[in-house]
Protein backbone atom coordinates (compact mmCIF):
# COMPACT_ATOMS: atom_id res chain seq x y z
CA UNK A 1 0.00 0.00 0.00
CA UNK A 2 1.43 3.47 -0.56
CA UNK A 3 0.90 6.26 1.89
CA UNK A 4 -0.67 8.99 0.70
CA UNK A 5 -1.11 12.55 2.32
CA UNK A 6 -4.20 15.04 2.70
CA UNK A 7 -5.20 18.15 4.24
CA UNK A 8 -7.93 18.84 6.40
CA UNK A 9 -10.92 20.50 5.22
CA UNK A 10 -13.52 19.84 7.40
CA UNK A 11 -13.98 19.04 11.01
CA UNK A 12 -17.52 18.22 12.69
CA UNK A 13 -16.70 16.55 15.77
CA UNK A 14 -14.87 13.21 15.54
CA UNK A 15 -15.94 13.55 11.64
CA UNK A 16 -12.86 15.18 9.71
CA UNK A 17 -12.95 15.74 5.74
CA UNK A 18 -9.78 15.74 3.90
CA UNK A 19 -8.70 16.42 0.50
CA UNK A 20 -5.98 14.25 -0.57
CA UNK A 21 -2.78 15.38 -2.30
CA UNK A 22 -1.23 12.16 -3.55
CA UNK A 23 -1.86 8.64 -3.57
CA UNK A 24 -4.78 6.54 -3.29
CA UNK A 25 -6.68 5.87 0.25
CA UNK A 26 -8.37 2.73 0.87
CA UNK A 27 -11.29 1.96 3.76
CA UNK A 28 -10.06 1.49 6.94
CA UNK A 29 -6.81 2.47 6.82
CA UNK A 30 -5.35 4.62 9.73
CA UNK A 31 -4.25 8.62 9.17
CA UNK A 32 -2.15 10.61 11.40
CA UNK A 33 -3.55 14.42 11.88
CA UNK A 34 -0.57 16.40 12.44
CA UNK A 35 -1.67 19.05 15.01
CA UNK A 36 0.70 21.53 16.59
CA UNK A 37 3.53 20.86 18.99
CA UNK A 38 4.27 18.12 16.56
CA UNK A 39 1.62 15.84 17.99
CA UNK A 40 -0.33 13.28 15.97
CA UNK A 41 -4.13 12.14 16.55
CA UNK A 42 -5.26 8.48 15.19
CA UNK A 43 -7.85 8.61 12.72
CA UNK A 44 -9.19 5.95 10.62
CA UNK A 45 -10.80 6.10 7.21
CA UNK A 46 -13.96 5.63 6.88
CA UNK A 47 -15.33 6.89 3.88
CA UNK A 48 -13.92 7.64 0.69
CA UNK A 49 -15.36 10.03 -1.72
CA UNK A 50 -14.73 10.55 -5.51
CA UNK A 51 -12.60 13.52 -6.43
CA UNK A 52 -10.26 12.78 -3.37
CA UNK A 53 -12.00 13.81 -0.34
CA UNK A 54 -12.18 11.32 2.23
CA UNK A 55 -13.60 11.25 5.81
CA UNK A 56 -11.71 10.13 9.03
CA UNK A 57 -13.16 9.18 12.10
CA UNK A 58 -11.15 10.71 15.06
CA UNK A 59 -10.13 8.46 17.92
CA UNK A 60 -8.98 11.94 20.04
CA UNK A 61 -10.51 14.86 21.07
CA UNK A 62 -10.71 16.82 18.37
CA UNK A 63 -10.58 20.10 19.87
CA UNK A 64 -7.05 21.26 19.11
CA UNK A 65 -7.36 20.55 15.14
CA UNK A 66 -7.85 23.19 11.86
CA UNK A 67 -8.76 23.42 8.33
CA UNK A 68 -5.55 23.05 6.86
CA UNK A 69 -3.67 20.77 8.96
CA UNK A 70 -1.41 18.01 7.47
CA UNK A 71 -2.73 14.29 7.73
CA UNK A 72 -0.35 11.18 6.69
CA UNK A 73 -2.33 7.97 5.81
CA UNK A 74 -0.68 4.81 7.19
CA UNK A 75 -1.87 2.61 4.55
CA UNK A 76 -1.98 0.24 7.73
CA UNK A 77 -5.60 -1.15 8.78
CA UNK A 78 -5.91 -0.31 12.76
CA UNK A 79 -4.69 -3.14 14.55
CA UNK A 80 -3.53 -4.85 18.11
CA UNK A 81 0.22 -5.54 18.85
CA UNK A 82 -0.37 -9.22 20.07
CA UNK A 83 2.03 -11.02 22.29
CA UNK A 84 3.02 -11.75 26.22
CA UNK A 85 2.31 -8.62 28.10
CA UNK A 86 -1.54 -8.20 27.77
CA UNK A 87 -3.20 -10.04 30.85
CA UNK A 88 -2.70 -7.91 33.65
CA UNK A 89 -3.00 -4.62 31.68
CA UNK A 90 -5.51 -1.93 31.01
CA UNK A 91 -5.92 -0.37 27.71
CA UNK A 92 -8.20 2.15 25.77
CA UNK A 93 -9.47 1.14 22.27
CA UNK A 94 -6.05 1.96 20.30
CA UNK A 95 -4.26 -0.49 23.30
CA UNK A 96 -2.78 2.39 24.98
CA UNK A 97 -2.12 1.57 28.65
CA UNK A 98 -4.05 3.80 30.51
CA UNK A 99 -2.16 2.58 33.86
CA UNK A 100 1.19 3.97 32.82
CA UNK A 101 -0.94 7.03 31.69
CA UNK A 102 -2.88 6.98 34.53
CA UNK A 103 0.19 7.45 37.12
CA UNK A 104 0.53 10.86 35.66
CA UNK A 105 -2.91 11.62 35.09
CA UNK A 106 -6.34 10.00 35.07
CA UNK A 107 -7.08 10.86 31.47
CA UNK A 108 -5.00 10.70 27.94
CA UNK A 109 -3.41 13.45 26.90
CA UNK A 110 -4.31 14.40 23.53
CA UNK A 111 -1.82 12.78 20.77
CA UNK A 112 0.23 11.15 23.52
CA UNK A 113 1.64 7.52 21.59
CA UNK A 114 2.83 4.61 24.25
CA UNK A 115 4.34 1.31 22.97
CA UNK A 116 1.18 -1.24 23.71
CA UNK A 117 3.16 -3.82 25.04
CA UNK A 118 5.75 -3.68 27.46
CA UNK A 119 9.87 -3.93 25.38
CA UNK A 120 11.62 -4.13 28.37
CA UNK A 121 10.22 -6.86 30.49
CA UNK A 122 12.50 -9.89 29.53
CA UNK A 123 10.14 -13.08 29.10
CA UNK A 124 11.67 -16.77 29.39
CA UNK A 125 11.50 -18.45 25.68
CA UNK A 126 11.78 -21.48 25.53
CA UNK A 127 11.50 -22.83 21.72
CA UNK A 128 10.21 -25.82 20.34
CA UNK A 129 11.48 -25.75 16.74
CA UNK A 130 15.29 -26.03 15.77
CA UNK A 131 17.01 -24.20 12.04
CA UNK A 132 15.70 -26.17 9.32
CA UNK A 133 12.36 -26.58 10.14
CA UNK A 134 9.53 -25.52 7.89
CA UNK A 135 6.01 -23.84 9.69
CA UNK A 136 3.94 -21.28 8.45
CA UNK A 137 1.54 -18.53 9.79
CA UNK A 138 -0.20 -19.74 13.21
CA UNK A 139 2.31 -22.27 14.52
CA UNK A 140 3.84 -22.27 17.25
CA UNK A 141 7.94 -21.58 17.64
CA UNK A 142 8.08 -21.93 21.28
CA UNK A 143 6.43 -20.56 24.53
CA UNK A 144 6.75 -18.19 27.60
CA UNK A 145 5.29 -18.24 30.38
CA UNK A 146 2.44 -15.30 30.89
CA UNK A 147 0.85 -15.39 34.74
CA UNK A 148 -0.71 -18.80 35.16
CA UNK A 149 -0.60 -19.20 31.81
CA UNK A 150 2.22 -20.96 29.36
CA UNK A 151 1.78 -18.12 26.17
CA UNK A 152 2.74 -19.83 22.90
CA UNK A 153 4.73 -17.73 20.55
CA UNK A 154 3.18 -18.40 16.91
CA UNK A 155 4.76 -17.41 13.37
CA UNK A 156 2.35 -14.16 13.29
CA UNK A 157 -0.91 -15.42 11.42
CA UNK A 158 -0.32 -13.29 8.04
CA UNK A 159 2.30 -15.63 7.08
CA UNK A 160 1.40 -17.56 4.65
CA UNK A 161 2.94 -20.27 2.09
CA UNK A 162 5.96 -22.74 3.53
CA UNK A 163 8.68 -21.25 5.20
CA UNK A 164 12.23 -22.62 6.73
CA UNK A 165 14.04 -21.31 9.78
CA UNK A 166 17.09 -20.34 9.28
CA UNK A 167 17.74 -18.64 12.87
CA UNK A 168 16.11 -19.54 16.78
CA UNK A 169 17.49 -17.97 19.85
CA UNK A 170 18.33 -20.36 22.22
CA UNK A 171 16.21 -21.07 25.47
CA UNK A 172 16.55 -17.62 27.61
CA UNK A 173 15.61 -13.99 28.37
CA UNK A 174 13.96 -11.46 25.50
CA UNK A 175 12.12 -8.63 25.43
CA UNK A 176 9.15 -8.03 22.80
CA UNK A 177 11.40 -5.98 20.43
CA UNK A 178 14.44 -8.68 20.17
CA UNK A 179 14.10 -10.88 17.15
CA UNK A 180 13.79 -14.75 18.47
CA UNK A 181 13.45 -16.38 15.18
CA UNK A 182 14.21 -15.57 11.00
CA UNK A 183 12.56 -17.84 8.64
CA UNK A 184 12.88 -17.91 4.74
CA UNK A 185 9.87 -18.27 2.22
CA UNK A 186 10.02 -19.85 -0.85
CA UNK A 187 11.05 -17.18 -3.10
CA UNK A 188 14.34 -16.92 -0.39
CA UNK A 189 13.12 -13.91 1.37
CA UNK A 190 14.14 -13.46 4.67
CA UNK A 191 11.59 -12.41 7.95
CA UNK A 192 13.12 -11.60 11.40
CA UNK A 193 10.41 -12.23 13.90
CA UNK A 194 9.81 -11.27 17.31
CA UNK A 195 6.86 -12.47 20.26
CA UNK A 196 4.54 -10.11 19.34
CA UNK A 197 3.25 -9.15 16.24
CA UNK A 198 -0.15 -6.79 15.01
CA UNK A 199 -3.63 -8.15 13.99
CA UNK A 200 -6.48 -5.44 12.12
CA UNK A 201 -9.03 -5.27 14.81
CA UNK A 202 -11.73 -5.61 12.40
CA UNK A 203 -10.74 -9.00 10.70
CA UNK A 204 -11.83 -11.86 12.41
CA UNK A 205 -9.25 -14.25 13.05
CA UNK A 206 -9.86 -17.15 11.01
CA UNK A 207 -10.98 -20.50 12.79
CA UNK A 208 -8.50 -23.01 12.37
CA UNK A 209 -11.34 -26.07 12.54
CA UNK A 210 -15.18 -24.80 14.34
CA UNK A 211 -17.15 -26.60 16.73
CA UNK A 212 -20.26 -26.43 17.86
CA UNK A 213 -20.07 -24.59 21.77
CA UNK A 214 -22.12 -27.40 23.66
CA UNK A 215 -19.98 -27.86 26.72
CA UNK A 216 -21.86 -25.83 29.24
CA UNK A 217 -19.63 -23.22 31.40
CA UNK A 218 -20.43 -23.24 35.08
CA UNK A 219 -20.81 -19.56 36.18
CA UNK A 220 -21.64 -19.72 39.31
CA UNK A 221 -24.72 -18.09 38.97
CA UNK A 222 -27.55 -20.35 39.61
CA UNK A 223 -30.52 -19.44 37.21
CA UNK A 224 -28.34 -18.95 34.90
CA UNK A 225 -26.59 -22.55 35.16
CA UNK A 226 -29.76 -24.11 35.88
CA UNK A 227 -32.29 -22.93 33.48
CA UNK A 228 -30.52 -20.28 30.66
CA UNK A 229 -27.00 -21.44 30.91
CA UNK A 230 -24.30 -20.59 28.58
CA UNK A 231 -21.20 -22.70 27.14
CA UNK A 232 -18.12 -22.35 26.54
CA UNK A 233 -17.75 -20.80 23.03
CA UNK A 234 -21.78 -19.51 23.46
CA UNK A 235 -23.17 -16.12 23.35
CA UNK A 236 -25.42 -14.20 25.63
CA UNK A 237 -27.12 -11.34 25.57
CA UNK A 238 -27.91 -9.27 28.47
CA UNK A 239 -30.85 -6.46 28.33
CA UNK A 240 -32.12 -4.73 31.31
CA UNK A 241 -33.00 -0.80 32.44
CA UNK A 242 -30.49 1.46 33.91
CA UNK A 243 -30.10 0.25 37.55
CA UNK A 244 -31.16 -3.55 37.11
CA UNK A 245 -28.25 -5.05 37.60
CA UNK A 246 -26.54 -5.17 34.60
CA UNK A 247 -22.99 -4.85 35.64
CA UNK A 248 -23.41 -6.32 38.71
CA UNK A 249 -23.96 -9.11 36.94
CA UNK A 250 -21.16 -9.00 34.92
CA UNK A 251 -18.60 -8.42 37.44
CA UNK A 252 -20.03 -11.68 39.03
CA UNK A 253 -19.24 -13.95 36.12
CA UNK A 254 -16.19 -12.57 35.32
CA UNK A 255 -15.10 -13.65 39.16
CA UNK A 256 -16.68 -16.48 39.04
CA UNK A 257 -17.46 -18.08 35.37
CA UNK A 258 -15.53 -21.03 34.85
CA UNK A 259 -13.47 -19.75 32.01
CA UNK A 260 -9.45 -18.92 32.15
CA UNK A 261 -9.24 -15.84 30.78
CA UNK A 262 -11.87 -12.43 31.09
CA UNK A 263 -11.53 -9.53 29.12
CA UNK A 264 -13.95 -6.62 30.01
CA UNK A 265 -14.86 -4.35 27.34
CA UNK A 266 -16.45 -1.10 29.18
CA UNK A 267 -18.15 1.46 27.87
CA UNK A 268 -19.21 2.97 30.82
CA UNK A 269 -22.90 4.04 30.71
CA UNK A 270 -22.49 6.65 33.67
CA UNK A 271 -19.40 8.97 33.61
CA UNK A 272 -16.97 7.63 35.59
CA UNK A 273 -18.19 3.87 35.18
CA UNK A 274 -15.37 2.79 33.17
CA UNK A 275 -12.90 4.29 35.63
CA UNK A 276 -14.53 2.57 38.49
CA UNK A 277 -13.74 -0.76 36.90
CA UNK A 278 -10.13 0.59 36.14
CA UNK A 279 -10.09 1.11 39.74
CA UNK A 280 -12.36 -1.68 41.32
CA UNK A 281 -10.79 -4.99 39.01
CA UNK A 282 -7.37 -4.73 40.03
CA UNK A 283 -8.65 -4.89 43.90
CA UNK A 284 -10.93 -7.84 43.01
CA UNK A 285 -9.69 -11.59 44.48
CA UNK A 286 -9.40 -14.91 42.40
CA UNK A 287 -11.43 -16.77 43.92
CA UNK A 288 -9.13 -19.45 42.06
CA UNK A 289 -5.83 -18.74 42.63
CA UNK A 290 -6.45 -16.29 46.12
CA UNK A 291 -4.60 -13.93 44.22
CA UNK A 292 -5.69 -10.78 42.01
CA UNK A 293 -8.30 -11.87 39.36
CA UNK A 294 -6.06 -9.11 36.75
CA UNK A 295 -3.57 -12.07 35.93
CA UNK A 296 -5.99 -13.43 34.42
CA UNK A 297 -8.15 -10.50 33.05
CA UNK A 298 -7.50 -7.65 30.46
CA UNK A 299 -9.75 -4.40 30.53
CA UNK A 300 -9.62 -2.64 27.16
CA UNK A 301 -12.20 0.48 28.00
CA UNK A 302 -13.21 3.83 27.24
CA UNK A 303 -13.34 6.63 29.88
CA UNK A 304 -15.76 9.85 28.97
CA UNK A 305 -13.45 11.80 27.79
CA UNK A 306 -13.13 9.85 25.16
CA UNK A 307 -14.52 10.47 21.99
CA UNK A 308 -17.10 7.99 20.22
CA UNK A 309 -15.10 6.16 17.73
CA UNK A 310 -12.73 5.05 20.38
CA UNK A 311 -15.43 2.76 21.79
CA UNK A 312 -15.98 1.28 19.05
CA UNK A 313 -12.43 0.64 18.74
CA UNK A 314 -12.61 -1.02 22.18
CA UNK A 315 -15.20 -3.69 21.38
CA UNK A 316 -13.19 -4.76 17.71
CA UNK A 317 -9.60 -4.68 20.20
CA UNK A 318 -11.09 -6.82 23.29
CA UNK A 319 -12.73 -9.22 20.16
CA UNK A 320 -9.42 -9.37 18.88
CA UNK A 321 -7.67 -10.46 21.97
CA UNK A 322 -10.30 -12.32 23.09
CA UNK A 323 -9.29 -14.67 19.39
CA UNK A 324 -5.63 -14.33 20.25
CA UNK A 325 -5.91 -16.29 23.50
CA UNK A 326 -8.21 -18.79 22.20
CA UNK A 327 -5.68 -20.11 19.84
CA UNK A 328 -3.31 -20.53 22.78
CA UNK A 329 -5.91 -23.00 23.55
CA UNK A 330 -7.65 -20.96 26.52
CA UNK A 331 -11.51 -20.52 27.07
CA UNK A 332 -12.11 -16.83 27.11
CA UNK A 333 -14.93 -15.07 28.28
CA UNK A 334 -15.53 -11.71 26.84
CA UNK A 335 -17.81 -8.86 28.85
CA UNK A 336 -18.68 -5.94 27.00
CA UNK A 337 -20.63 -3.66 28.99
CA UNK A 338 -22.82 -1.85 27.55
CA UNK A 339 -23.05 -3.01 23.64
CA UNK A 340 -25.54 0.17 23.60
CA UNK A 341 -23.11 2.75 24.30
CA UNK A 342 -21.08 0.99 21.21
CA UNK A 343 -24.20 0.87 18.87
CA UNK A 344 -25.01 4.64 19.60
CA UNK A 345 -21.13 5.63 18.82
CA UNK A 346 -22.56 4.08 15.56
CA UNK A 347 -25.28 6.36 15.47
CA UNK A 348 -23.52 9.35 15.74
CA UNK A 349 -21.07 8.87 13.23
CA UNK A 350 -23.31 7.60 10.73
CA UNK A 351 -25.36 10.57 11.55
CA UNK A 352 -22.39 12.82 10.51
CA UNK A 353 -22.12 11.24 7.24
CA UNK A 354 -25.43 11.77 6.54
CA UNK A 355 -26.02 8.30 5.86
CA UNK A 356 -29.95 7.04 5.06
CA UNK A 357 -30.87 6.23 8.67
CA UNK A 358 -32.63 2.79 9.99
CA UNK A 359 -34.93 2.10 13.01
CA UNK A 360 -34.57 4.89 15.45
CA UNK A 361 -31.62 6.41 13.22
CA UNK A 362 -29.34 4.14 14.00
CA UNK A 363 -27.28 2.90 10.56
CA UNK A 364 -29.48 0.02 8.41
CA UNK A 365 -26.12 -2.17 8.38
CA UNK A 366 -26.45 -2.21 12.74
CA UNK A 367 -27.28 -5.55 12.63
CA UNK A 368 -24.93 -6.72 10.11
CA UNK A 369 -22.48 -5.56 12.73
CA UNK A 370 -23.74 -6.81 16.00
CA UNK A 371 -23.97 -10.73 14.16
CA UNK A 372 -20.23 -10.18 12.47
CA UNK A 373 -19.60 -9.10 16.64
CA UNK A 374 -21.27 -12.39 18.00
CA UNK A 375 -19.97 -14.47 15.52
CA UNK A 376 -15.92 -13.84 16.14
CA UNK A 377 -17.11 -15.83 18.98
CA UNK A 378 -17.42 -20.03 19.50
CA UNK A 379 -14.85 -23.47 19.77
CA UNK A 380 -12.27 -23.37 17.44
CA UNK A 381 -10.30 -26.63 17.41
CA UNK A 382 -6.46 -25.71 17.07
CA UNK A 383 -3.86 -27.51 14.63
CA UNK A 384 -2.25 -29.33 17.47
CA UNK A 385 -5.60 -30.68 18.22
CA UNK A 386 -6.25 -28.48 21.36
CA UNK A 387 -9.72 -26.63 22.13
CA UNK A 388 -10.21 -23.48 22.28
CA UNK A 389 -13.30 -21.03 22.87
CA UNK A 390 -14.28 -17.51 22.96
CA UNK A 391 -17.51 -17.02 24.39
CA UNK A 392 -18.93 -13.39 24.36
CA UNK A 393 -21.78 -12.11 27.13
CA UNK A 394 -22.95 -8.13 25.45
CA UNK A 395 -25.29 -6.38 28.12
CA UNK A 396 -27.73 -3.69 25.94
CA UNK A 397 -29.58 -0.77 27.86
CA UNK A 398 -32.40 -0.27 25.84
CA UNK A 399 -34.04 3.19 26.91
CA UNK A 400 -36.60 3.18 28.78
CA UNK A 401 -36.12 -1.04 28.56
CA UNK A 402 -37.90 -1.48 25.80
CA UNK A 403 -37.25 -4.56 24.48
CA UNK A 404 -37.93 -3.49 20.99
CA UNK A 405 -35.55 -1.60 19.88
CA UNK A 406 -33.10 -2.63 17.21
CA UNK A 407 -29.87 -3.01 19.03
CA UNK A 408 -31.62 -5.26 21.67
CA UNK A 409 -33.57 -7.23 18.90
CA UNK A 410 -30.28 -7.70 16.36
CA UNK A 411 -28.45 -8.89 19.79
CA UNK A 412 -30.95 -11.26 20.33
CA UNK A 413 -31.10 -12.89 16.91
CA UNK A 414 -27.01 -13.34 16.81
CA UNK A 415 -27.11 -14.91 20.32
CA UNK A 416 -27.75 -18.39 22.14
CA UNK A 417 -28.85 -17.01 25.29
CA UNK A 418 -31.11 -14.41 26.00
CA UNK A 419 -30.89 -13.17 29.88
CA UNK A 420 -33.37 -10.31 30.22
CA UNK A 421 -33.32 -7.98 33.21
CA UNK A 422 -37.03 -6.77 34.70
CA UNK A 423 -37.45 -3.90 35.95
CA UNK A 424 -40.22 -5.36 38.21
CA UNK A 425 -38.22 -8.08 39.55
CA UNK A 426 -34.84 -5.52 40.61
CA UNK A 427 -37.66 -3.40 42.26
CA UNK A 428 -38.46 -6.15 44.17
CA UNK A 429 -35.28 -6.75 45.18
CA UNK A 430 -35.06 -9.95 43.33
CA UNK A 431 -31.29 -10.22 42.47
CA UNK A 432 -30.11 -11.63 39.48
CA UNK A 433 -33.54 -9.81 37.81
CA UNK A 434 -33.07 -12.29 34.87
CA UNK A 435 -36.84 -12.33 33.65
CA UNK A 436 -37.82 -16.20 35.26
CA UNK A 437 -40.22 -16.96 32.31
CA UNK A 438 -39.06 -14.75 29.00
CA UNK A 439 -35.28 -16.19 29.34
CA UNK A 440 -34.04 -18.32 27.21
CA UNK A 441 -30.74 -20.79 26.03
CA UNK A 442 -30.74 -23.10 22.76
CA UNK A 443 -27.55 -24.65 25.50
CA UNK A 444 -27.18 -27.65 27.13
CA UNK A 445 -27.91 -26.83 31.35
CA UNK A 446 -25.96 -28.09 34.30
CA UNK A 447 -28.77 -29.92 35.22
CA UNK A 448 -30.69 -32.33 32.79
CA UNK A 449 -33.09 -30.19 30.02
CA UNK A 450 -36.32 -32.32 31.75
CA UNK A 451 -35.33 -30.61 35.02
CA UNK A 452 -34.96 -27.27 34.19
CA UNK A 453 -38.44 -27.68 32.12
CA UNK A 454 -39.74 -29.03 35.89
CA UNK A 455 -38.43 -26.02 37.15
CA UNK A 456 -39.59 -23.42 34.57
CA UNK A 457 -42.95 -25.46 34.92
CA UNK A 458 -43.77 -24.91 38.07
CA UNK A 459 -42.65 -21.24 37.34
CA UNK A 460 -45.39 -20.20 34.94
CA UNK A 461 -47.81 -22.31 37.08
CA UNK A 462 -46.73 -19.56 39.99
CA UNK A 463 -47.12 -16.75 37.90
CA UNK A 464 -50.69 -17.90 36.99
CA UNK A 465 -51.80 -18.37 39.98
CA UNK A 466 -50.17 -14.87 41.30
CA UNK A 467 -52.16 -13.16 38.46
CA UNK A 468 -55.90 -15.16 39.38
CA UNK A 469 -54.81 -13.97 43.63
CA UNK A 470 -55.00 -10.38 42.10
CA UNK A 471 -58.03 -10.67 40.68
CA UNK A 472 -60.25 -12.70 43.31
CA UNK A 473 -57.70 -12.58 46.50
CA UNK A 474 -56.87 -15.52 48.50
CA UNK A 475 -59.55 -16.57 49.09
CA UNK A 476 -60.69 -17.21 45.67
CA UNK A 477 -58.31 -20.10 45.61
CA UNK A 478 -58.14 -23.81 46.45
CA UNK A 479 -55.46 -24.77 49.09
CA UNK A 480 -54.17 -26.67 46.80
CA UNK A 481 -53.01 -23.79 44.22
CA UNK A 482 -51.97 -22.35 47.32
CA UNK A 483 -49.71 -24.45 47.89
CA UNK A 484 -48.45 -24.61 44.18
CA UNK A 485 -48.01 -20.83 44.30
CA UNK A 486 -46.23 -21.14 47.11
CA UNK A 487 -43.71 -23.61 46.01
CA UNK A 488 -42.98 -21.55 43.25
CA UNK A 489 -42.63 -18.56 45.75
CA UNK A 490 -40.13 -20.78 47.43
CA UNK A 491 -37.86 -21.86 44.27
CA UNK A 492 -37.49 -18.17 43.25
CA UNK A 493 -36.53 -16.60 46.70
CA UNK A 494 -33.79 -19.92 47.61
CA UNK A 495 -33.08 -21.10 44.61
CA UNK A 496 -33.24 -18.21 41.90
CA UNK A 497 -32.30 -15.54 43.59
CA UNK A 498 -28.82 -15.29 44.76
CA UNK A 499 -27.03 -12.78 46.80
CA UNK A 500 -23.72 -11.39 44.31
CA UNK A 501 -22.16 -9.86 47.31
CA UNK A 502 -21.99 -13.07 49.78
CA UNK A 503 -19.22 -14.84 49.28
CA UNK A 504 -20.74 -18.13 49.59
CA UNK A 505 -24.04 -17.88 48.47
CA UNK A 506 -22.44 -15.38 45.64
CA UNK A 507 -21.27 -18.16 43.51
CA UNK A 508 -22.79 -22.06 43.33
CA UNK A 509 -20.38 -24.79 41.79
CA UNK A 510 -22.32 -28.02 40.11
CA UNK A 511 -21.75 -29.73 42.86
CA UNK A 512 -23.98 -27.67 45.47
CA UNK A 513 -26.44 -27.01 42.42
CA UNK A 514 -27.01 -30.42 42.06
CA UNK A 515 -27.50 -31.01 45.98
CA UNK A 516 -29.59 -27.80 46.23
CA UNK A 517 -31.82 -28.86 43.12
CA UNK A 518 -32.17 -31.89 44.58
CA UNK A 519 -33.80 -30.22 47.51
CA UNK A 520 -35.83 -27.95 45.94
CA UNK A 521 -37.24 -30.94 44.36
CA UNK A 522 -37.76 -32.71 47.17
CA UNK A 523 -40.14 -29.64 47.91
CA UNK A 524 -41.93 -29.31 45.14
CA UNK A 525 -42.91 -33.04 44.85
CA UNK A 526 -43.65 -33.16 48.70
CA UNK A 527 -47.31 -33.74 49.47
CA UNK A 528 -48.53 -31.13 52.01
CA UNK A 529 -51.44 -31.80 54.35
CA UNK A 530 -51.80 -28.57 55.86
CA UNK A 531 -54.94 -26.65 55.87
CA UNK A 532 -55.61 -22.94 55.81
CA UNK A 533 -53.76 -20.64 53.56
CA UNK A 534 -52.46 -19.22 56.98
CA UNK A 535 -50.67 -22.33 58.11
CA UNK A 536 -49.80 -22.87 54.72
CA UNK A 537 -48.10 -19.51 54.44
CA UNK A 538 -46.56 -19.75 57.93
CA UNK A 539 -45.19 -23.33 57.17
CA UNK A 540 -43.58 -21.87 54.06
CA UNK A 541 -42.17 -18.48 55.87
CA UNK A 542 -40.39 -21.05 57.90
CA UNK A 543 -39.09 -23.51 55.57
CA UNK A 544 -37.55 -20.63 53.30
CA UNK A 545 -35.71 -19.53 56.53
CA UNK A 546 -34.01 -22.19 56.73
CA UNK A 547 -33.00 -22.59 53.22
CA UNK A 548 -31.98 -19.13 53.11
CA UNK A 549 -29.92 -19.87 55.86
CA UNK A 550 -28.44 -23.05 54.17
CA UNK A 551 -27.53 -20.95 51.40
CA UNK A 552 -24.91 -18.80 53.84
CA UNK A 553 -23.41 -21.68 55.10
CA UNK A 554 -19.95 -22.82 53.04
CA UNK A 555 -20.11 -26.46 51.92
CA UNK A 556 -17.00 -27.44 54.46
CA UNK A 557 -19.21 -25.75 57.42
CA UNK A 558 -19.57 -27.43 59.96
CA UNK A 559 -23.08 -26.58 60.38
CA UNK A 560 -23.88 -27.39 56.55
CA UNK A 561 -24.97 -31.15 57.08
CA UNK A 562 -26.81 -30.62 60.32
CA UNK A 563 -28.86 -27.69 58.34
CA UNK A 564 -29.31 -30.16 55.69
CA UNK A 565 -32.06 -32.40 57.95
CA UNK A 566 -33.36 -29.83 59.71
CA UNK A 567 -34.48 -28.51 55.77
CA UNK A 568 -35.32 -32.36 55.37
CA UNK A 569 -37.39 -32.75 58.37
CA UNK A 570 -39.46 -29.56 57.54
CA UNK A 571 -40.41 -31.10 54.54
CA UNK A 572 -41.50 -34.48 55.92
CA UNK A 573 -43.60 -32.61 58.52
CA UNK A 574 -45.49 -30.72 55.39
CA UNK A 575 -47.32 -33.82 55.09
CA UNK A 576 -47.28 -35.13 58.43
CA UNK A 577 -49.58 -32.67 60.00
CA UNK A 578 -53.35 -34.17 57.73
CA UNK A 579 -52.20 -37.63 59.66
CA UNK A 580 -52.44 -35.95 62.84
CA UNK A 581 -55.45 -33.79 62.50
P1 LIG B 1 -27.13 -1.54 35.73
O1 LIG B 1 -25.74 -1.85 35.33
O2 LIG B 1 -28.14 -2.43 35.05
O3 LIG B 1 -27.48 -0.11 35.55
P2 LIG B 1 -26.18 -2.23 38.36
O4 LIG B 1 -25.53 -3.52 38.02
O5 LIG B 1 -25.27 -1.07 38.53
O6 LIG B 1 -27.30 -1.86 37.29
O7 LIG B 1 -27.07 -2.51 39.67
C1 LIG B 1 -27.70 -1.47 40.40
C2 LIG B 1 -27.80 -1.84 41.87
O8 LIG B 1 -28.66 -2.97 42.09
C3 LIG B 1 -26.49 -2.27 42.50
O9 LIG B 1 -25.74 -1.16 42.93
C4 LIG B 1 -26.92 -3.16 43.65
O10 LIG B 1 -27.25 -2.41 44.78
C5 LIG B 1 -28.19 -3.80 43.16
N1 LIG B 1 -27.94 -5.17 42.67
C6 LIG B 1 -27.87 -5.55 41.38
N2 LIG B 1 -27.65 -6.88 41.27
C7 LIG B 1 -27.57 -7.38 42.52
C8 LIG B 1 -27.35 -8.69 43.07
N3 LIG B 1 -27.19 -9.76 42.28
N4 LIG B 1 -27.33 -8.82 44.41
C9 LIG B 1 -27.54 -7.75 45.21
N5 LIG B 1 -27.74 -6.50 44.76
C10 LIG B 1 -27.75 -6.28 43.42
MG1 LIG C 1 -24.25 -0.75 34.39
Amino acid sequence: MSKSKGKVVSVNESLVGVETTDGAVINGEVAMIMIADGKRLKSEVIDVKEGGVVYLQVFEDTGWMKVGDEVMFTGLPLAVKLGPGILGSVTDGLQNPLYELAEKEWFLERGIEVSPLDTTTKWHFTPIVKKGDTLTGGIALGHVPEKLFQHHIFVPFSIKGDHTITHIVPEGDYTIAQTIAIIKDELGNMHELQMAFDWPVKKAMPFNERSVPESPMPTGIRIIDALFPIAFGGTACNPGPFGAGKTVLQHSLARHSQADIVIIAACGERAGEAVEVFKDFPELIDPRTGKSLMDRTFIVGNTSSMPVAAREASVYMATTVGEYYRKQGLNVLILADSTSRWAQALRETSGRKEEIPGPEAFPMYISTLISAFYDRAGVEILSDGNIGSLSIIGTVSPAGGNFDEPVTQATLLSTGAFWGLSRALSDARKYPAIDRIDSTSKYPPILKKEEAAYLLELLRDGKSIASNMLLMGEKGITDESYIRYQKAELLDAVFLQQNSFDKVDGVTGPERLRLMFTLVKEIIDAPVSIQGKEAIRSHFNFLRQAFLDWNYMALDDEKFEKQKSKLTTLVKQMGYVAENI
